[in-house]
Formats: structure tokens, sequence, C-alpha cells
């Protein structure tokens, strides 16, 4: 069972944002901006391009809601989408509210994001879905 599959499953707590019978959303706990949100499958696949054609269409569908509802809670020119899947085997994609390029670098995080703020922009970004 992936790290995901646990936080899907209630085990793990995480600041959850939207789900479906399929999907499931919550805030990346590393955040390299406000409302960085994962989207993953419930269904446990390593690569987010192993899936299948119609299970990844839906996937496509889910995210593009989350990302409206984002677009509406967090303050941001665009919403942008990306795909790593380097540390957790569980495919996923992240979607990052975007006010120029550079806060789509992964390699600067928000250091210490406050739990009163993660959950008080989860609840926002969910209000939307
Ligand atoms: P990657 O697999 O390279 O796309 O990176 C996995 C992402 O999952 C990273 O951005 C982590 O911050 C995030 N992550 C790992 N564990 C958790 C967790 N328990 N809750 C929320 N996000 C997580």
């Amino acid at each position: 069972m992936t790290i995901f599959s646990k936080i899907i499953a209630g085990e793990i707590p995480c600041y959850k944002v939207a789900e479906n019978d399929r999907f499931f959303a919550f805030l990346d706990i590393n955040p390299v901006n406000w409302g960085h949100t994962l989207v993953v499958p419930k269904k446990e696949t390593d690569y987010l391009f192993d899936i299948d054609d119609e299970e990844l269409g839906e996937m496509m569908i889910f995210t593009k809601k989350v990302a409206e509802a984002i677009k509406k809670a967090i303050p941001c020119r665009k919403v942008g989408m990306a795909v790593l899947g380097l540390e957790v085997p569980h495919a996923h994609i992240h979607l990052i509210p975007l006010q120029n390029e550079g806060d789509m670098d992964f390699a600067k995080k928000i250091s210490n994001p406050s739990p009163e703020k993660m959950m008080e922009i989860a609840q926002s970004i969910a209000k939307f879905y």
C-alpha cells in the first residue's frame, strides 16, 4: 500500500480538497506555492502514463475541476500542471497556482507551512469544487 493509498483510506491525515469514486485531491505537504495540490487515482499505478486511456481521461476531467476550484480560491494567473513521480510510486498530478514561471520551481518549497494556513487553503479550494 503506498503512502497515498493510506491517505485515501484515511490512515494518514491530509488536507483534503476533493474526492469522487475514482480520484482524490489533497494539498502537497511540501508546497512549492500556496494551493499546491496533488490529484491521485484511488487505484494504485506507479507511473501516470501506464494508466489506461479511459481512466486517464477521467482523471484529467477530475483534475480540470480541481484546477478550476484552485483558480477561484487562490489569486493566480493560471494553474500549472506537472508530473514528476520521482518520490512516491503512486501516480499523481501536481497542480500549482502560478503568478510567474518561478512558481513552478520544485527546488523551492515554502518552509514550514502552518497547519492552520494549510487547512484554510484546503477548505477554501474544497468550497469551489
Ligand atoms: P514526486 O513523486 O516526485 O511527484 O513527489 C511526491 C510529492 O508528494 C512531493 O511533492 C511531496 O511533498 C508530496 N508528498 C509526499 N508525502 C506526502 C503526504 N503525506 N502528504 C502530502 N503530500 C505528500
